[in-house]
């Protein structure tokens, strides 16, 4: 499997699959969420309801991941994972590296070859860029899914882009 990095829009990739930085109520949110809600349709948070009243009654709980189609984005479907929020009293690096190999998991179940993440848990939660890279890079790693050939980091900017950059030739 080869890990990719690009600078870009992540509704805007040509993937199988991409990974949703969702929060627990699956109804969409700011950031990465809005931007996939925006840009989807209607459709994805009709499946995402659909999942509240059904699986996940209480929401999705962090570090989990579930799927929906991926509405009008060019990707075929949208694997919601919600990362955890930075806490600088607590660990969470376990959390947010669960995101990273649950959203694996159910991509090799999809079938899928190619798969595209945002830095999950950067925006909104706070955490810290060049930590969060570390933890996702190596999750991946980790994770050696059966299916997935290709594994994409969209960054949203310049900076998070060289971060990852330096962490991806750190860890290999
Ligand atoms: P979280 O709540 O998990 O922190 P956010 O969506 O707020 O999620 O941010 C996660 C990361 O995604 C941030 O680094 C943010 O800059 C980036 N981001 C925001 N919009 C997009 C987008 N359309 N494509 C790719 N990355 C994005």
């Amino acid at each position: 499997m080869k890990i990719v990095l690009v600078e870009g829009d992540i509704t805007e990739q040509r993937v199988d699959a991409i990974v949703n930085a969702a929060n627990s109520s699956l109804m969409g949110g700011g950031g990465v969420d809005g931007a996939i809600h925006r840009r989807g349709g209607p459709e994805i948070l009709e499946e995402c309801r659909a999942l509240r009243a059904s699986r996940y009654g209480r929401g999705l709980p962090t570090g989990q991941a579930v799927a929906t189609t991926a509405g009008r984005l060019p990707a075929r479907w949208v694997i919601h994972t919600v990362g955890p929020v930075y806490s600088r009293s607590e660990d969470r690096s376990h959390l947010l590296a669960s995101c990273y190999r649950e959203s694996l998991v159910v991509a090799d179940a999809l079938g899928v070859g190619t798969v595209a993440f945002p830095a999950i848990s950067t925006g909104i939660y706070r955490w810290p860029v060049e930590d969060a890279a570390r933890i996702a890079i190596t999750a991946v790693r980790r994770a050696a899914p059966a299916v997935v050939e290709e594994v994409r980091f969209v960054l949203f900017n310049t900076a998070a882009y060289a971060v990852f950059d330096s962490a991806l030739r750190d860890i290999g």
